[in-house]
């Protein structure tokens, strides 16, 4: 549920998956923690991935019931002093695996190994690891990083062990262990994630037509005046923009659908406004006031992604807050 959940409403999706039967969420960041269990419309695990922050947040997650993912031998000192002195709490240990990201070392690792006692007064009920090349599944890196992860969890064998995230979860049951964190694989994100059979897209996204212009000569469109247009082209100006998270790189590269046409952007992307040609879109069969598909079932979230030249995940979570957001077929629904 990290960024928003996706960018997508941490409350809404959260209330969805629980109504679904999730029961353990991860977030990011303790604000993200804190809105998620406002959230939710009852008791569930949620999973702190930053740990303590660097900072004095013990309280912070103790007061809202969250449970830090331990990355460093300062987040076991300071959850570790808190828990001894409350009688105990629960904590996740993430090891690093070959990602250099978060996460123990190995040489962290097998000094808990030596010297269990920082760990006192700490249940730990997951030894958690990443994987970086999950979406590739002939990277022999995968099998690497489950190696290592076995060793690790040699130090804590009664405890669970979860190393899957969306594309971890598609190598297949021995990435598995006990707990898969799929993310982006939900909303429907499959180039990135090495889904093996495209996931269903749940988002869709419209912009409103605000002006149709037939150009009367060749002229260019925008700002920098990067794209040429003929006399006759049929231009629609959309109320969206780089601020709404369409982003700036889709100038002159992404596509939306109009009346079930494809449409091309032309010209730069701007802070509030995009232009598409709309010229193949039957006459009079859209106008002022219509929508233009820009995320649908014909266009989806990896497509875009594709034109701007970046992942499904930095599409979702780069939505704007100026969107209108509309949540149908779920529990309230
Ligand atoms: C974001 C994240 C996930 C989910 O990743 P997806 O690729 O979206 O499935 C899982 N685990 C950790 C540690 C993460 O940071």
């Amino acid at each position: 549920m990290k960024a928003d959940g996706y960018g997508l409403g941490i409350g809404p999706v959260g209330g969805t998956l629980w109504h679904a039967g999730c029961r353990r969420f991860f977030v990011a960041y303790l604000e993200e923690g804190i809105a998620l269990r406002r959230a939710l419309p009852g008791p569930a695990e949620i999973y702190v991935l930053d740990g303590l922050m660097g900072g004095d947040t013990a309280g912070f997650l103790d007061a809202h019931g969250l449970v830090p993912v331990l990355n460093t031998p300062d987040d076991i000192a300071r959850w570790g002093e808190h828990a001894r002195r409350k009688g105990g709490r629960k904590a996740i240990l993430s090891v690093d695996t070959g990602m250099l990201r978060l996460g123990l070392s190995a040489a962290e690792v097998a000094a808990l190994g030596d010297d269990a006692s920082p760990l006192d007064g700490i249940e730990i009920e997951y030894v958690m690891s990443h994987l970086a090349s999950a979406e590739n599944s002939s990277d022999p890196r995968n099998e690497t990083q489950r190696r290592r992860f076995e060793e690790a969890r040699g130090l804590l064998p009664a405890a669970k062990g979860s190393i899957a995230n969306s594309a971890g979860t598609f190598l297949g049951v021995p990435f598995h262990y006990d707990l898969c964190r799929p993310g982006a694989a939900l909303f429907g994100v499959s180039r990135s994630t090495g889904a093996l059979t495209p996931m269903k897209q749940v988002v869709g996204l419209k912009g409103k037509i605000l002006q149709v212009r037939v150009v009367d000569s060749e002229s260019a469109v925008g700002y920098g005046a990067t794209c040429r247009v003929p006399a006759g082209a049929r231009l629609a100006t959309v109320a969206a923009g780089y601020a709404d998270g369409y982003l700036r790189a889709l100038s002159n590269r992404g596509h939306g659908y109009a009346g079930g046409v494809r449409v091309p952007v032309v010209g730069r992307i701007s802070m509030d406004l995009i232009t598409f040609d709309i010229s193949d879109v039957p006459e009079g069969a859209i106008g002022p006031g219509s929508d233009i598909d820009l995320l649908c079932a014909e266009h989806t979230v990896d497509d875009l992604a594709e034109e701007a030249g970046t992942i499904g995940y930095e599409i979702l979570t780069a939505l704007g807050s100026r969107y209108r957001r509309i949540y149908t077929g779920g529990p309230a629904a």
